[in-house]
């Protein structure tokens, strides 16, 4: 958490003029472009002179999020976006834990002179990448962090209807609404507080879940009854699909998303995992109940990382030899799995 006067110097930061840059994590999920950009919105609400950059694009269903147009997609915009980053004074790196998370964002953030202010919520945090920290991994998201941010710089006024819509959707995406990473009061308190700006919360979760394309659907349906390994022995489901599917059914950016969380929700199962050919490498989504950590099992195995519950990984073997070696790596935890 920040000092007094780490506070003081973010303060001189954002009033006198500087250049501060927002950044978040590769393929960014509900809470790095809803914590994106209510920072945004606060800092241009205190007259900051601020951009906000992503690394490769944010999936349709998060859209509509105030200035979602205005954000620098550093894939298609690279010269622009690494130039706002070497004239940065302070940069926000915001739902990541080590610079390695930002994809090809990673070497610009390495070599600006810019001092970097983390905030996030997920384990291990590289500290000496960056000069500022806020970091607590039993927050539910990083926009309750970035709720106490706003109130500790003394600005919960500025908390209005726009910055709301954004915070919402951090936690509302990242509690999967409410069910899981926010067994505690203050998550509700803050989720009260966002409620009593105005915001209508009941049209927001329909952005966010009821925008399905046909296609999209039709791919979760495919992915259950056609695509899901069921391991008893292991109490894993493991649901793949093949740039084939993906072709079948227009894939786009965030159609996969959430069918993980379908898989988990069998009786008996205690592991889901889906994997994904994507762009010649393969993505892996982990999900686990109770005690488990797909956290270590991501990074011990899987070149990846994320929450206990919830982590995600990358390969670059064969589709057919990642669903071997994931067989393979979960009979050596067979004894950890039965719970
Ligand atoms: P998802 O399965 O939804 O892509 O990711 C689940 C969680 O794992 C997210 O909190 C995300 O930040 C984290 N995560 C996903 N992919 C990676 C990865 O490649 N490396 C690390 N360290 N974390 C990841
Ligand atoms: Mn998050």
């Amino acid at each position: 958490m920040l000092n007094k006067q780490q506070r003081k110097e973010i303060q001189e930061f954002i009033s006198d003029n500087r250049k501060i840059v927002i950044t978040t994590h590769t393929n960014p999920d509900g809470d790095a472009i809803g914590s994106s950009l209510a920072i945004y919105h606060y800092l241009k609400a205190k007259g900051a002179i601020v951009d906000a950059i992503v690394p490769n694009k944010y999936p349709e269903f998060l859209s509509w999020l105030p200035s979602s147009d205005e954000l620098i997609i550093y894939e298609k915009n690279s010269k622009i976006a690494k130039q706002k980053l070497f004239d940065a004074d302070l940069i926000f790196c915001l739902d990541y834990n080590a610079l390695s998370r930002v994809g090809s964002v990673t070497d610009v953030l390495k070599a600006t002179k810019a001092k970097k202010l983390l905030i996030d919520h997920h384990i291990d945090p590289e500290v000496e990448n960056f000069e500022y920290i806020i970091s607590d991994v039993n927050t539910s998201s990083t926009g309750e962090l970035i709720y106490d941010f706003i109130v500790s710089m003394g600005d919960e006024k500025l908390i209005n209807e726009i910055i709301a819509q954004c915070l919402y959707t951090c936690i509302i995406t990242d509690t999967g609404s409410f069910s899981h990473s926010c067994n505690n009061s203050k998550t509700y308190e803050v989720m009260a507080k966002l409620i009593k700006t105005g915001i209508d919360a009941r049209h927001l979760h329909g952005l966010i879940y009821n925008t399905f394309s046909e296609n999209r659907l039709r791919l979760l349906g495919h992915s259950i009854n056609e695509r899901m390994l069921v391991w008893k022995n292991l109490k894993t489901a493991l649901i793949y699909l093949t740039k084939e599917d993906l072709q079948k059914f227009k894939y786009q950016v965030g159609d996969t998303e959430g069918i993980v969380n379908f898989a988990l929700s069998m009786d008996k199962v205690n592991i889901a995992i889906l994997v994904t050919e994507k762009d010649n490498k393969i993505r892996l989504s982990f999900r686990s109940k109770g005690e488990f950590s797909v956290n270590d099992l991501a990074r011990k195995h899987f070149n990846g990382g994320g929450h206990r519950n919830a982590a995600g990984g990358n390969m670059n073997l064969p589709i057919e030899d990642v669903i071997k070696k994931i067989k393979s790596v979960l009979n050596d935890y067979k004894e950890k799995l039965s719970y």
